[in-house]
């Protein structure tokens, strides 16, 4: 049997009931864009992030770009983000008419390093989109100081991290905006596409809310340029009943992390994801380093789909030589640290519902790889 990333049957096999359920509940009302559904759903994220306020959008990417818009950032600013991420997070600084500026990440957590951000920082420098990488959470302590210090706005992608907790606070809720994606394989995946945006503040609420329907504050009547993103009130309803296990889900994933780490730790060559004191990890990657160069990692990955087990690269290629952001000017060994990460990560399956056969699948199939005994020669 093969052992796919991530396993979105066997979780509705579980939740078939509640959710065929909740779909039935909307077919019969008839309102399918926002309505109760969303709000209802945007209610229990607010409260589960701890924040005051949620808005609901028709993706992650546009959770990005409506939040910067929101946030008042545009041509002219320049906004300072990580090179080590889905393009989503360079591409919605670059629709704003907005610069963005990268700097390197922590060799460690594979997060923004707060260091390089202050050097970063210039008389232009209008705000920050930081993103929690894998599920690890970034070291909010320090970037809320500097963005403090700097009059930054703080926008948190939070795409691969919801539930994630740094000094026990919940990510999504130390900036201005926290920007979330239900992208199928996220820590909550709806049926197709969805996305939301957390704040504290009333009056950034108000301009997203206004931005996702068209720039208008009342129907037909339009303030500004808006668009038409919105979350489905289908998914809002499937995804409102997922919420309610999303902590039991993040354990399951923190211990199959964790037994993962028993036997993936004792191989040379092989380093386990870290996880800083304060922070709460959500492992919505599971990503290992291969010591070496990228051919060994690829060799690994390989050796893996002949074992009948999938694995990801996330990212291979970093944000700041991609040819989009080409204008920009950046070489590749600008940031040695996220250079050789694209050339060292490797992510493996992992999933709530994921059995202890299919894991001991793949750590037998890690473990069986040739390749690690020459590290080092
Ligand atoms: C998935 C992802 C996004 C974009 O989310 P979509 O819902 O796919 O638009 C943005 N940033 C990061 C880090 C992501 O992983």
């Amino acid at each position: 049997m093969t052992v796919s990333m991530t396993d979105l049957t066997a979780q509705y096999r579980v939740l078939k009931p509640e959710i065929d359920e909740a779909i039935q509940r909307v077919l019969t009302t008839g309102t399918f864009i926002l309505g109760n559904e969303v709000k209802s759903f945007e209610q229990a994220v607010a409260e589960y992030t701890g924040t005051s306020q949620a808005v609901g959008v028709a993706s992650g990417t546009d959770a990005l770009l409506l939040a910067l818009l929101a946030c008042g950032i545009g041509e002219g600013d320049e906004v300072i983000t990580t090179p080590f991420s889905f393009v989503a997070t360079s591409e919605s600084i670059a629709r704003t008419g907005a610069t963005p500026v990268f700097v390197d990440i922590e060799p460690n957590t594979l997060n923004i390093d707060c260091q390089a951000l202050a050097n970063a920082i210039t008389p232009r420098t209008k705000g920050i989109v930081l993103v929690h990488l894998y599920g690890h959470p970034c070291d909010m302590t320090t970037l809320m100081s500097l963005a403090k210090k700097h009059d930054l706005r703080v926008v948190e992608d939070c795409a691969q991290a919801m539930g994630a907790t740094w000094q026990g606070q919940k990510v999504g809720s130390f900036g201005d905006c926290g920007c979330f994606s239900f992208f199928p394989s996220k820590m909550l995946g709806a049926y197709g596409d969805g996305g939301l945006v957390t704040t504290h503040d009333p009056v950034i609420a108000e301009r997203l809310r206004i931005l996702r329907s068209h720039g208008a504050r009342t129907r037909y009547h339009y303030d500004t340029n808006g668009f038409n993103s919105r979350l489905d009130s289908l998914q809002a309803a499937i995804l409102k009943v997922k919420l309610q296990h999303l902590p039991e889900w993040i354990d399951s994933r923190r211990a199959i992390a964790a037994r993962y780490g028993e036997t993936l730790d004792t191989i040379p060559g092989v380093q386990t994801p870290f996880e800083h004191p304060v922070a709460g990890h959500v492992f919505n990657y599971y990503t290992i380093r291969i010591d070496g160069a990228a051919a060994r990692r690829d060799s690994l990955a390989a050796h893996l789909k002949n074992s009948d087990v999938a694995s990801a690269v996330y990212y291979p290629i970093p944000l700041h030589v991609q040819h989009l952001h080409s204008n920009l000017g950046y070489k590749h060994d600008d940031f040695p640290h996220a250079a050789l990460a694209s050339h060292q990560v490797l992510s493996l399956p992992i999933y709530p519902d994921m059995t202890r056969t299919q894991l001991q699948q793949v750590i037998d199939a890690v473990s069986s790889f040739k390749g690690f005994k020459y590290i080092g020669e």
